[in-house]
């Protein structure tokens, strides 16, 4: 069957002397992967196409119970400016597709998400400002698209608004709940130490469209902090999530 869809390109290696394996994340089928022969060849106009994070019209032959395609026809459907120039955006990027990589099982077409990817990248691409803070509120998303959830507001324990609460909250990884830290001083709780501009910066950008959380600035402190804590919720809840090591590009 030929089909035709767009696609996020994921990852690619070189096969043989000419040719390309390409893991797509595509928005009618899902994850797979494509084999790309002759693509490495200097007379071949699709390589640039096949790059990772490129955003791609991709058409391939598809034969059920293989696990590898045959690619006939690629090019750039959207193109991307910056975000292959700038550390920060590059690091934000690469991170959404590493996550997507990791997490996505082969062939689970999911057409909302695929959409959220594109308009992230686009996001991070355009973000004059903290493009970081574009993928934070897309891990954000993520978690909850994945069915998992994250209760922000109130200490699960007293059910005081975290708002009207100082010091450093805990994060509770298995419940995806806040302790105060009152309440974390007088009983038993554990978590991770979460402190209050990291909570309300993280609250901040899923309450607004995706464009204006750009125009938070986080300390790089509270930033970091924000990154593991929901990278180690991912991690406890999802197989096979492991630290994403693009994040490690961020610029300090
Ligand atoms: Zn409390």
């Amino acid at each position: 069957m030929i089909v035709s869809t767009d696609a996020i390109v994921l990852h690619a290696m070189k096969y043989g002397d000419t040719s390309k394996i390409v893991t797509l994340y595509t928005r009618k089928y899902g994850k797979l992967k494509v084999i790309a022969k002759g693509v490495r060849t200097a007379k071949n106009k699709v390589g640039a196409s096949l790059e990772p994070m490129t955003i791609s019209s991709v058409v391939f032959y598809k034969k059920q119970n293989r696990e590898l395609s045959l690619l006939s026809k690629c090019e750039i459907a959207l193109p991307l400016k910056n975000i292959f120039a700038v550390e920060d955006k590059l690091a934000a990027g690469l991170a959404v597709i590493e996550l997507l990589s990791m997490t996505m099982h082969d062939e689970h077409e999911d057409e909302q998400l695929y959409c959220s990817v594109v308009e992230t990248l686009c996001e991070i691409d355009r973000a004059q400002n903290n493009p970081v803070n574009v993928f934070i509120a897309f891990i954000m998303n993520f978690i909850h698209r994945i069915g998992l959830s994250l209760t922000l507001d109130r200490c699960v324990h007293c059910g005081t608004a975290i708002e009207a609460t100082a010091g450093h909250a805990r994060f509770q990884l298995s419940e995806g709940t806040i302790v105060c830290a009152a309440c974390a001083a007088t009983s038993a709780q554990s978590g991770m130490p979460l402190s209050m501009g990291s909570l309300k910066s993280m609250r901040y950008v899923t309450r607004v469209p995706l464009a204006q959380s750009t125009e938070l600035t986080f300390s790089v402190t509270a930033r970091d902090e924000v990154l593991e804590v929901l990278q180690a919720f991912m991690r406890y809840h999802i197989a096979g999530m492991r630290t994403l090591r693009s994040l490690s590009m961020l610029c300090r």
